[in-house]
């Protein structure tokens, strides 16, 4: 019977107003969840997500069971967001290890993974990094367009390819974990892998002398670079393992069995082969499928916003909570600081303040700096100089 021991925590980091991660540990299940949305959305997902797992898997303890338990926190945190429009744009990472039963009743270890939250096996004082990040920049390295040293710094890094609670359907990462006994393994969120080399967080989350201790180091060190974003850390050691009788490593998909593999058994006469009408009907197939992209990518891009960042009034390209998997683009600063705003228009551009172009948000932003300058001329004979602008930045981030 497959037995580990456990610790986690989870710390608000040095910058983040809020911790939208969610952890949960026990000794057969480890989850961690890393929110994004604004007005608390984040946590409300990532919170969400971590309870219906644990349900879920303790409904049914199988490996089904468990990639049944994140579709349900897909499903629930889609519906969130559509009774709660102001967490319109929600979502989160989903990473969890649970010990599976299989039909004969013999438990294996089972990861479950989408997102860019992490999970690492530690052997012998050697790290090897079990899941993929459902990454832009990531899912680029695995393309060749960039190095991984590339990636690290990459502009489009925090971007997510998939999410939970962001679309109707989930793309689960299913993995069986070959471990022996003495193996840990390391789950974080980005707050923890962004801020540690892959060496630190192997002498880090190797430490001897025990789990909480070793916890308590990681989370410490990822401070002390920076602390970022919010650190999540679960460290799971095993006292026993038993393999998986049949090893699993597959993508699942939520989608519905399309109408085509539903009633229509396939006759199993001629060899099938590529007619005028099969080709044309494929490269129709992709022109729509290609259409619907292209169609999506400009709705998401096709407007822009003024925004507070830091201060700082700057504009932002796309809709402000975002377009499934498409993150607004903070696209320049304007010269002017939020301190330089009558505090009325504060407020709005606070709650962003759309544009059709960026020439008209700019000039919308100079147009409320001049009516804060004519307040305050009005009433004092100083003039204030306006602050240096920022340089013009194009991160993407997280909401
Ligand atoms: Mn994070």
């Amino acid at each position: 019977m497959t037995r580990w021991r456990c610790a986690a925590a989870t710390d608000i980091g040095l910058v983040r107003q809020s911790n939208q991660d969610a952890v949960y540990v026990d000794g057969a299940l480890a989850v961690v969840a890393d929110g994004m949305g604004g007005h608390a959305a984040g946590e409300v997902a990532a919170q969400i997500a971590v309870a219906t797992v644990r349900e879920g898997y303790y409904a049914d303890e199988s490996v089904e069971g468990l990639v049944a338990a994140v579709e349900r926190a897909n499903a629930a945190i889609v519906r969130d967001a559509k009774e709660n429009p102001e967490r319109f744009g929600m979502g989160t990472t989903l990473l969890a290890v649970a010990i599976t039963y299989d039909y004969a009743g013999a438990s294996s270890p089972t990861l479950v993974h989408v997102g860019d939250s992490r999970a690492y096996q530690l052997r012998d004082g050697a790290l090897r990094q079990l899941t993929q990040d459902h990454s832009v920049a990531e899912e680029w390295v695995r393309l060749g367009r960039l190095t991984p040293e590339e990636a690290a710094v990459h502009p489009r890094r925090h971007q997510l390819t998939r999410g939970v609670g962001v679309e109707e359907e989930v793309a689960v990462d299913v993995l069986s974990i070959d471990a022996l006994a003495g193996d840990r393994i390391l789950l974080c969120s980005d707050g923890l892998s962004n801020e540690l080399v892959p060496d630190e967080l192997a002498r880090l989350a190797g430490d001897p002398t025990d789990l909480e201790d070793a916890v308590e180091g990681l989370v410490a060190a990822a401070r002390a670079s920076g602390g970022h974003d919010n650190i999540s850390v679960v460290l799971l050691e095993f006292d026993d393992v038993v393999p998986a009788a049949a090893p699993i490593h597959r993508t699942v998909t939520s989608a519905p069995p399309s109408a085509e593999t539903i009633g229509r058994p396939r006759s199993p006469s001629r060899p099938r082969r590529f007619t005028g009408r099969v080709v044309l009907g494929v490269i129709a197939f992709f022109a729509v499928a290609a259409g619907v992209v292209a169609l999506t990518h400009w709705y998401a891009y096709s407007s822009y916003y003024l925004a507070d960042y830091q201060g700082a009034v700057v504009i932002y390209q796309g809709q402000p909570s975002g377009v499934l998997w498409y993150r607004p683009i903070l696209l320049e600063a304007t010269p002017y600081s939020m301190g330089e705003l009558r505090p009325l228009d504060q407020r709005a551009v606070r709650a962003t303040i759309p544009e059709p172009t960026l020439d008209a948000a700019k000039s919308y932003a100079k147009n409320l700096y001049h009516q804060w300058r004519l307040g305050v001329t009005s009433t004092t004979t100083t003039t204030t100089a306006s602050s240096g602008s920022t340089s013009t930045t194009t991160t993407t981030g997280r909401g």
